[in-house]
């Protein structure tokens, strides 16, 4: 599942792809993905991008009609690109149509599965072509008018970013009356956004704290952080820019949106590595799993505490 340094990392790749790029024609190709589309999802077709954000792990991509188009990639969502070179070299007119009229999919050879999980496709004006592929179809589209991004229900209970401005201050406001394990109370989008399951594991463990102490724990009684809880915070922002600045990490089917299906690989120090040593220097333990609310958590007994 893409976590939010894979969506930070495809947000950049869009950036650098589609941005003040003008929509010429939208293919769909089924009916939704997790929801149905939009009704009006064919009307971006004469938009122009003039930017491309990311709220957590949705990507928002602004319209210079004064709407936004989100996009979530679900389990195993991904954009690839494809320049007007690549696309004029793929036989586009030869292809059957599906949905009245809808040509196929003719990029299979490049998104995987003979094309046909490429759900959606937006042409540009210069020949440009993001085409979006998700097997497990879990993505999200959606399209609203930016004045009403506040109240777009998916967006308007999110918690704060992980970067800055915010701190352990605002983690311990969150924490305060959290009985629950510290590693669960990372996963509540509520306390934090984009914290996913691998990133909660690796802070944990560069921090030495252990999965399943009680979030309340690492706050004082009056209400300041911890010294742990000042660590974990600066381990949550440094994992999660070290993802970022390698390019995201993968576990599925995953490819970034470079126009390939490459992508790349990051070592993780805890994460997948049950019953073998603790990376941690002079350590000397061994990583184990253990389940919390039906996810994997990774730990090093010896060294998180
Ligand atoms: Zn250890």
């Amino acid at each position: 599942m893409p976590e939010l340094p894979e969506v930070e990392t495809v947000r950049q790749g869009l950036l650098q792809g589609i941005l003040n790029k003008t929509v010429s024609e939208v293919l769909i190709r089924r009916e939704g993905l997790r929801y149905p589309f939009p009704k009006d999802l064919v009307t971006v077709a004469g938009c122009t991008v003039t930017g491309i954000r990311r709220r957590a792990k949705y990507l928002l991509i602004d319209l210079d009609d004064g709407r936004v188009l989100l996009s979530h990639l679900g389990m195993s969502g991904r954009y690839t690109l494809f320049s007007s070179t690549d696309a004029e070299a793929v036989p586009q007119q030869l292809l059957a149509t599906v949905n009245g009229g809808v040509p196929v999919s003719a990029f299979g050879d490049s998104t995987g599965y003979g094309g046909k999980h490429d759900h959606l496709e937006f042409i540009f004006t210069d020949g440009t072509r993001a085409v979006y592929t998700d097997p497990r179809r879990f993505g999200i589209v959606d399209l609203f008018p930016s004045e009403e991004e506040a109240i777009q229900p998916l967006l308007s209970s999110l918690g704060p970013e992980p970067f800055d401005p915010w701190s352990a201050v605002d983690l311990a406001r969150a924490l305060q009356r959290r009985k629950t394990a510290i590693k669960l109370a990372l996963l509540d989008q509520k306390t934090v956004v984009g914290v996913g399951n691998i990133y909660a594991c690796e802070a944990l463990h560069r921090s030495g704290i252990s999965p399943t102490r009680k979030a309340n724990g690492f706050v004082r009684a009056n209400g300041k952080p911890t010294v742990a809880l000042e660590r974990l915070t600066d381990h949550i922002k440094e994992v999660l820019s070290e993802a970022i600045a390698s390019g995201g990490s993968t576990l599925n089917d995953f490819a970034a949106v470079d126009g390939t299906m490459g992508y790349f690989a990051h070592a993780f120090q805890v994460y997948g590595r049950e019953g073998l040593p603790c990376t941690k220097e002079g350590c000397g333990g061994v990583v184990r799993r253990l389940v919390q609310s039906n996810r994997s958590t990774f730990h090093c007994p010896s060294c998180q505490r």
